[in-house]
């Protein structure tokens, strides 16, 4: 049997959303994300949406006890009954204590939680080689998906000659604090999964596809 609840952690920059997306074409299985619950819980107008709504109006963030309640009714639907892709959370060891109890009262078990392990030096040159198109949104990078030398910059569009900017979060001063961040938050979590033998990882210095055949590979 095929492991079918699964958390995925990665770097910025580590191909965690690609290889999400991979998953979810594959397998069919949701990706649950904190962001998009959220967004829907207070399109929805659900008790609980409401409640995270108040704290959003005034700019606050939403509280471990609602963020957890909405996780459990997404969870709870038909749709993840046979699986999901948690992504976004949790964060803290004690969100992860508390995934394991929302799913002790679901009668589901966390099966694996998947490390996409990427050198720090690759993520910097990944992240901070990015240039996007200002008009059409288009994204290049400058060593692995070099845009045109000469005008139009943004090929395949000749009505699109705008020059490539540099965003301020692909900058290195943003990169090095956004993988800052990350390493902080995420090292006390990577030893809770392994603390409970949940933990794997693979090596994502390579293709997207390799990547994927290794990981579905670990997954049976
Ligand atoms: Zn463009």
């Amino acid at each position: 049997m095929a492991t079918r609840r699964l958390i995925l952690l990665g770097a910025p920059g580590a191909g965690k959303g690609t290889q999400a997306q991979l998953l979810m074409q594959d397998l069919g299985l949701p990706q649950v994300s904190t962001g998009d619950i959220l967004r829907a819980a207070v399109k929805e107008g659900t008790p609980l949406g409401l409640e995270a709504q108040s704290y959003m109006n005034r700019g606050a963030l939403v509280p471990d006890a609602v963020v957890i309640g909405l996780i459990e009714d997404r969870l709870a639907r038909p749709d993840a009954g046979g699986g999901w892709i948690l992504d976004g959370f949790p964060r803290t060891p004690a969100q992860a204590e508390a995934l394991d109890g929302l799913l002790t009262n679901l009668d589901q078990s966390l099966e694996a939680v998947v490390l996409i392990d990427v050198p720090e030096a690759q993520l910097i040159e990944r992240l901070t080689g990015r240039r996007t198109c200002p008009l059409c949104k288009r994204i290049f990078h400058v060593r692995f998906n070099p845009p045109p030398a000469a005008p139009p910059f943004c090929t395949d569009h000749a009505d699109c000659p705008s020059e490539l900017v540099q965003r301020p979060d692909d900058t290195l001063e943003v990169v090095s604090k956004r993988l800052n961040v990350y390493r902080e938050s995420t090292e006390p979590l990577i030893r809770y999964y392994q603390q409970q033998q949940k933990l794997t990882s693979v090596d994502g210095d390579r293709s997207p596809e390799v990547v994927y055949s290794e990981l579905r590979e670990l997954l049976g």
